[in-house]
């Protein structure tokens, strides 16, 4: 009886994962997606209290006590922008938390003196391989993005030979271990090979291709919970890290794909080693750009039937997006249409443009995925290009050369006008050039987003 009413409480709990995760796949939705899943965790951890637990109840209660305290501080003082940091340390805690319960079992295993069954073997050493190097290469992760360590590709002669006789190593130790199960030292040499290739997996990753390797280590997080799910034959454990394992492949799969570069692109080729300066030969030297004054760029905006604005990396920068909430609704005022163009991979981690508007309350229904925006621009008389560059750069359609062709862009260049916001002519993240800037029908608008923001509002207003 006990057992089936468990068995119901992971399944409640599975059902909530599977809903919850569903809602997040809309911002209108995700808050309360986010409720949800919380809900279903919320009745695993219950009925594994109340149905499983053989430790005394104070020791849950204290671990529970200073980790709520702990997870409810980091989450209300983290900056928006320091989020994928935040996710990289819990995705590493889950790892480190999986290898060191299977690492238990392990011990538990030893002293009972038993054998340990195959299957067990089997889930109890991936488990503390997946977990371990999860836990090092997030804590990489997290400290290139933090700026603790370099943020560029750390590379070295032999690198990729070295790490592939490490992994070689520890598939044969695993084998072996499975096999000859009771040799605890081989065991801790085990993860402690798994830990040195989390750290050396990473290092020669650049910091700003970390978000793509923090979703691929939250999906690493996920497969080590569910093979110690195995490990301790728990369904909910086994549910629940299957789908963040799941979800973590997707996210990663789908964050490649907007960049146009492979997975093995990414994890291998060292992008961010050096500063890169590719672009077509001369396309600066010879041409000119237009200027235009916030005056002229306010004209333009209020007397426009449709004004897209694209954000990008500089949005965020610049913490303009009250600012350009504001303008927004002055525009929609006059009776001028106002789209937010949202590319996927627009600043540096999934979601970015999203979360920056949805602080400042921007609706949901102004937010236009790149395929919806898209045929949109032929109609659009100015689109406004805050801070992005990379994501609007035609170099991906038109130039085979370029590191960005192939990656779907915003085609804000079919525009009418395009005004370009950003403090210089310096390149964005795959530091190549952008042709856009040279259009005849762009303009651009150097200064801080915010800044301009602010100047451009006041012209509005003057406007009447
Ligand atoms: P971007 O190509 O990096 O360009 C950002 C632009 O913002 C820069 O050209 C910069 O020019 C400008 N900027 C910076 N601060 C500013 C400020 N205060 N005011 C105004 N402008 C400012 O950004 P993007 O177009 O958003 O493209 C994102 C890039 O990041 C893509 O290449 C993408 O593949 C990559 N990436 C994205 C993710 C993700 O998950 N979203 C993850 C990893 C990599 P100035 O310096 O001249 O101002």
């Amino acid at each position: 009886m006990m057992e089936a009413l468990a068995k119901l409480s992971y399944l409640l709990a599975a059902v909530l994962f599977i809903y919850g995760l569903k809602r997040l796949s809309s911002p209108a939705t995700a808050r309360s997606g986010n409720w949800v899943a919380s809900l279903g965790m919320a009745v695993a951890i219950i009925a594994t209290l109340v149905f499983y637990t053989q430790v005394h109840w104070s020791y849950i209660l204290i671990g529970a006590i200073i980790g709520s305290v702990v997870g409810a501080l980091l989450a209300r003082l983290v900056k928006m922008t320091a989020m994928p940091e935040m996710v990289a340390l819990l995705n590493g805690f889950g790892g480190g938390a999986s290898a060191l319960v299977a690492s238990a079992e392990f011990v538990k295993y030893l002293n009972a003196g038993g054998a340990i069954p195959l299957n067990f073997g089997v889930a109890i050493m991936l488990s503390v391989v997946v977990g371990s190097l999860t836990f090092s290469g997030s804590l990489v992760a997290f400290g290139k993005l933090r700026e603790l360590i370099t943020g560029r590709a750390v590379t070295y002669p032999l690198q990729k030979t070295l790490n592939a006789l490490i992994l070689l190593a520890t598939l044969a130790l695993v084998v072996w271990l499975v096999a000859e199960p009771a040799n605890p030292v081989p065991f801790g040499v085990l993860a402690g090979l798994a830990l040195i290739l989390g750290v050396l997996v990473v290092i020669p990753i650049g910091g700003a291709d970390m978000p793509v390797v923090i979703s691929l280590l939250n999906s690493y997080s996920g497969i080590a919970a569910a093979l110690t799910g195995f490990v301790i034959n728990n369904e909910g454990l086994i549910i629940s890290g299957a789908l963040v394992g799941a979800s973590g492949l997707i996210l990663t799969n789908i964050m490649c794909k907007a960049m146009n570069r492979s997975l093995a692109n990414v994890l291998f080729s060292a992008f961010g080693s050096e500063v890169q300066q590719i672009g077509p030969a001369g396309a600066a030297g010879d041409k000119a750009v237009r200027s235009l004054t916030h005056e002229d760029a306010a004209t333009m905006m209020a007397y426009a039937r449709q004004v897209v604005f694209a954000p990008g990396y500089g949005l965020a920068v610049a913490q303009a997006q009250h600012e350009v909430r504001e303008l927004a609704d002055m525009l929609q005022a006059r009776g001028v249409t106002v789209k937010y163009a949202i590319h996927p991979v627009a600043g540096r981690m999934p979601g970015h443009m999203n979360v920056l508007l949805a602080e400042a309350d921007v609706p949901y229904d102004q937010l236009y995925d790149m395929d919806q925006i898209n045929p949109e621009f032929e109609r659009t008389d100015v689109s406004v290009i805050i801070g992005a560059n990379d994501v609007v750069n035609p170099a991906a359609r038109t130039d085979t050369t370029s590191p960005l062709y192939g990656m779907p862009i915003l085609d804000v260049d079919k525009s009418h006008h395009t005004i370009v916001l950003k403090r210089s002519m310096r390149p964005g993240f795959a530091g190549v050039e952008n042709e856009l800037f040279y259009n005849e029908n762009n303009s651009m608008l150097f200064g801080d987003a915010r800044d301009s923001f602010k100047k451009l509002i006041e012209e509005v207003k003057q406007l009447g």
